[in-house]
């Protein structure tokens, strides 16, 4: 048997598609802020995209480049500033940010109603509460995938590794949302090869080249993998080990051309969700 393949570029594409459309239709123009401090080679390629991503939505794109020396205070009063700025309905700063800025005082300092990354306190109790709110965007790509690929949730077992408040947590809450049942696993867990066997839905967010094995995978499970991680020959790989699980499983999302695409996607949709909410 081999797996479906779940193809998020595709997926990404017709979401960013149905997002300008909606823009196209509205009778305003969304604002997209997006503050990048210091000169990390992977974030200034994510802003550059998230930039473009946003100006073919028809999405007001700016991008707020800080240097490396930038102070926590300093950052705080861009932050504000855009808080109060009518033409601005999201804002997002890049993480990671240099040492001497604490990432979490500035994710509390924004506007909850402009929280398009979906990281505020506000925005992640509302999301464990199963309440509306902005969802943070990897997670919600991977369940667009999950979607996207008609995989049946109510009642099914899924198993979410890794718990980091960016991916693990967001989308075991959405899993249980779905009325998955849902486990969480970590570095701490005892088993981890018997909890992969178990599920019908794993989604990997470790961090761990190839970690997931092709023995560990129930036959037929979906999977869905959230990990990016290059090799030192320079290839990206993520923490399943594609080959060996293209075999055992029903459903698999590839690395990259998989969840990534979908990120950027539901950024745009984020700003489009947070403007209409604003503006009325
Ligand atoms: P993270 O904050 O480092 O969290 C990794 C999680 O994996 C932790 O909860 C950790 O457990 C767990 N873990 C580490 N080693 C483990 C092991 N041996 N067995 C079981 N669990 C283990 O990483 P993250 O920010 O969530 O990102 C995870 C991956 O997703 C990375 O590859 C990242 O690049 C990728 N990512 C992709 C996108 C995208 O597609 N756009 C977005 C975000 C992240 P403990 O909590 O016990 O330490």
């Amino acid at each position: 048997m081999s797996a479906r393949i779940i193809d998020g570029k595709a997926v990404a594409a017709t979401l960013r598609a149905q997002v300008a459309a909606r823009v196209a239709a509205l009778p305003f123009q969304p604002g997209l802020a997006v503050i990048l401090v210091g000169d990390d080679p992977a974030s200034a390629v994510y802003v550059r995209s998230k930039d473009r991503a946003a100006r073919e939505a028809g999405i007001a794109a700016r991008t707020i480049r800080l240097p490396a020396n930038t102070t926590e205070a300093a950052l705080l009063d861009h932050v504000r500033r855009l808080n109060v700025d009518p033409d601005v309905d999201g804002i997002l700063v890049q993480l990671p940010l240099p040492p001497q800025i604490r990432a979490q005082a500035v994710i509390e300092a924004i506007d909850p109603a402009k929280d398009v990354d979906g990281f505020h306190p506000v925005n992640a109790g509302r999301l464990i509460n199963g309440r509306p709110g902005l969802v943070p965007c990897t997670p919600a790509g991977a369940l667009k995938l999950l979607e996207s690929a008609d995989i049946r949730l109510t009642g099914a077992r899924a198993l979410v590794i890794g718990r980091s408040a960016i991916v693990g947590r967001p989308v075991a809450a959405l899993l249980l949302a779905a009325d998955a049942t849902v486990t969480i696993a970590h570095s701490r867990t005892r088993d981890l090869p018997a909890e992969c066997r178990r599920a019908d839905v794993l989604i990997a967010a470790i961090g761990r080249p190839a970690f997931v094995q092709g023995d560990w995978i129930q036959p037929g499970a979906t999977i869905i993998d959230v990990g990016i991680n290059r090799l030192p020959d320079g290839r990206l790989v993520g923490d399943v080990d594609y080959a060996a699980c293209l075999d055992r499983a029903g459903a698999i999302t590839p690395v990259p051309g998989g969840v990534g695409p979908m990120t950027i996607a539901c950024l745009m949709e984020n700003t489009l969700l947070a403007a209409v909410a604003r503006r009325g």
